[in-house]
């Protein structure tokens, strides 16, 4: 197994953990563009948003209910955040384990670069 964030989840690479649950681990990213820059992902490895499939569909929905949690428990769901997937090499991915941006701390811009 070489995934990168696969091996986060499993705690063999640490990370400044903020949230867990049996689906999904939520940590700060090492190079953040934002004062707030958390990572939320599946512990179950999908390579983009593409491989999401039916069975995927409460993960999802529960991802993003972490994500709120997330923005209340660190101080920053009043205020507004941001949510970023980049799907594929265009987009911007360069890990390619299925990851949700959490940007906040900041005004932001539109549209994105
Ligand atoms: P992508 O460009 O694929 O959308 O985002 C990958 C993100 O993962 C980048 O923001 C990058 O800084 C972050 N990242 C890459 N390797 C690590 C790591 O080992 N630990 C943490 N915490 N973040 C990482
Ligand atoms: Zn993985």
């Amino acid at each position: 197994m070489s995934c990168i964030f696969c091996k986060i989840a499993t705690q063999e690479i640490p990370a400044k953990v903020v949230y867990e649950d049996e689906k999904v681990i939520a940590f700060h990213d090492i190079n953040p563009q934002a004062p707030y820059h958390i990572l939320v992902i599946p512990k179950k490895h999908l390579s983009t948003l593409l491989e999401l499939t039916e069975e995927d569909k409460e993960l999802i929905g529960h991802i993003y209910l972490v994500i709120n949690q997330i923005a209340k428990d660190l101080g920053f769901a009043e205020r507004g955040y941001r949510v970023v997937v980049n799907c594929k090499e265009e987009a911007g991915q360069t890990v390619f384990h299925l990851h949700f941006h959490v940007l906040a701390g900041r005004g932001m811009g539109w549209p994105p670069g």
